[in-house]
């Protein structure tokens, strides 16, 4: 019998400015909830030190990349730093397919194509600090670098901000607790959107005709 609580997965795109605070909030959605994992990207960069492929990332040639593009394989990709970055179509489209849920640690600029290609199963979030002020601390409280450093750094937040209007969600991280607790709901709410249940149409014959 199919499980009338089949549903499709979330593609849950978070963007933020650094130092917005997505990196802990993202971490704890991860360990509370066993149905949300995080893509892996495929990259041309060399493998760093501990990291794993098919863990932090798909380690490829350029070659091997270029034809990832070629066959449409890829949902978004970017070139960054000299490297290609790309989010490969097949593992997401399995875990979707499979009720589990996705998600994408991006840019502005990523989350922009995966809304192009991902359409409905896609639910964007923006994550903004509390002030610019505690975003400055934040930003400082990462090193002692030099203050042009910390400029740059605001100024790449600042441009990273000026898209919040496109993403659905908007949270202000005032609070870390609150926002996570936010962030919860929001799954929530998305997982059980009728368009989303793919068990219901038989559930729901089965209810008129029993
Ligand atoms: P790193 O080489 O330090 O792991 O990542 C460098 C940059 O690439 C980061 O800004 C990261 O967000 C970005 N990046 C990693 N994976 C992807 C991806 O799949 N697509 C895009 N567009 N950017 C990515």
């Amino acid at each position: 019998m199919i499980d009338p609580h089949n549903r499709r997965g979330v593609m849950l795109v978070f963007c933020a400015p650094s130092g917005a605070g997505k990196t802990t909030i993202t971490r704890q959605l991860l360990e509370n909830d066993d149905k949300i994992s995080l893509s892996v990207s495929a990259t041309t960069r060399a493998a760093r030190p501990g990291e794993e492929e098919g863990t932090h990332y798909f380690f490829k040639s350029v070659d091997d990349f270029k034809h990832m593009i070629a066959d449409d394989a890829l949902l978004e990709w970017a070139e960054v730093f000299g490297n290609y970055y790309g989010t490969p179509i097949g593992p997401v489209e399995k875990a979707l397919s499979e009720g589990r849920d996705v998600l994408f640690d991006i840019d502005w600029q990523g989350a922009r194509q995966l809304r192009d290609k991902g359409g409905d199963d896609v639910v964007s979030v923006f994550i903004l600090p509390p002030s610019s002020g505690e975003l400055e601390r934040r930003l400082r409280d990462r090193g002692q670098d030099a203050d042009d450093v910390i400029m740059k750094r605001m100024a790449k937040a600042g441009a990273e901000i000026s898209h919040w209007e496109e993403f659905d969600y908007v949270l202000i991280n005032d609070d870390l607790d609150r926002c996570i607790a936010d962030v919860q709901h929001i799954i929530g709410a998305e997982r059980i959107k009728r368009e989303r249940q793919t068990g219901l149409p038989g559930f729901v014959k089965k209810l008129l005709t029993d």
